[in-house]
């Protein structure tokens, strides 16, 4: 589907493109759909482009079956996305080429630490910090395991489209941090920049989650020559526990028999005020309505809610 490009003619410029990138470790579940529903209005409700981007590098964590599970799910919920979908299973050549560079440069090392020994350093915000045992070169006797970044010493600063302005140093709170692992898979972070530059993506829409990743992937844009993408994180859906929705967790998963019900309720949980009785419409009207009404300055600016099975009530955590 192309995208719609009446703001481009307002403007002369086009809106930034926006994404979705799950994981196919499970079917999509709430939360997740809340998560596309975001993205996907910050995106359409501009006329801009809405890529698909599959996260499969992890074959330790894919399930067999869940990627074509994920995208029939969001074609039954109208969230139809731009050109071809981008498998990252299919990148590796240009993660390879990211790291090389990064070695080259000095930016990145060999480190032969094991998980455990990566584990001594003082406590930070996500988990130990990267001691440095391996940052000058490896210790006699050590191989290389994984390749690491070097976290660098300034404050990275962004204004977050929901929850305002953010920043970290990362050598204070993470350390210098993996971007291809020992079992030779590339990390998270690498990836998402890698590819996020590639699919011309403007606008990053997505679960609070990832809030505490930004700082890392903004230092590798950098590290990279990349450009920065703006980032908006919407309130992580938690249940009566406090408890992520998890694809891989078993959360339950959509039923696909309600769907305009249940983007209705995606919706409210994102603050937005659609009126009663639009969930008895079909999809492509509730959908209407979203792009017409949308507004990000309305998403809850807290990083959980929590999720009520009724599905009608959301409250602030
Ligand atoms: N693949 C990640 C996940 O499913 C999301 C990546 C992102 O949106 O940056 O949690």
């Amino acid at each position: 589907m192309a995208a719609d490009d009446s703001d481009t003619k307002a403007t002369g410029a086009a809106p930034p493109a926006g994404r979705y990138a799950p994981s196919p470790t499970g079917p999509l579940h709430f939360g997740s759909l809340t998560a596309a529903v975001a993205s996907w209005l910050q995106a359409r409700s501009r006329g801009a482009a809405w890529y698909m981007r599959m996260e499969d590098i992890d074959p330790r964590r894919a399930v067999p079956g869940a990627a074509d599970d994920i995208l029939r799910t969001l074609e039954a919920y109208g969230l139809t996305w731009d050109g071809p979908v981008l498998y990252q299973s299919d990148r590796l050549d240009a993660y390879a080429d990211a790291v090389s560079d990064l070695k080259a440069r000095g930016l990145a090392f060999d480190c032969g630490c094991s998980r455990r020994e990566a584990r001594t350093g003082p406590a930070g915000p996500e988990g130990p910090i990267y001691p440095g045992t391996c940052r000058d070169g490896l210790p006699e006797g050590r191989s290389p395991r994984s390749v690491r970044l070097r976290a660098g010493h300034e404050e990275i600063a962004f204004v977050d489209g929901v929850l305002g302005r953010r920043s970290q140093r990362l050598d204070r709170d993470v350390g210098d941090f993996v971007i291809r692992r020992a079992d030779g898979c590339y990390a998270y972070q690498l990836a998402v920049v890698v590819d996020d530059a590639h699919q011309g993506v403007g606008e990053v829409v997505r679960g609070s989650d990832l809030l505490l990743s930004t700082p890392r992937q903004i230092h590798l844009q950098r590290c990279l020559g990349l450009p920065t993408p703006s980032y908006a994180h919407v309130p992580l859906l938690v249940d009566a526990n406090g408890d992520k929705l998890s694809k891989s967790e078993g959360a339950t998963a959509l039923d696909r028999r309600r769907p305009a019900e249940d983007l209705v309720a995606a919706l409210r949980c994102l603050g937005q005020a659609p009126p009663p009785g639009l969930d008895a419409s079909g999809v492509a009207d509730v959908l209407a309505w979203g792009r017409r009404h949308w507004r990000l300055s309305a998403v809850p600016a807290c990083t959980t809610l929590v999720w009520d099975a009724g599905r009608d009530l959301a409250e602030e955590a």
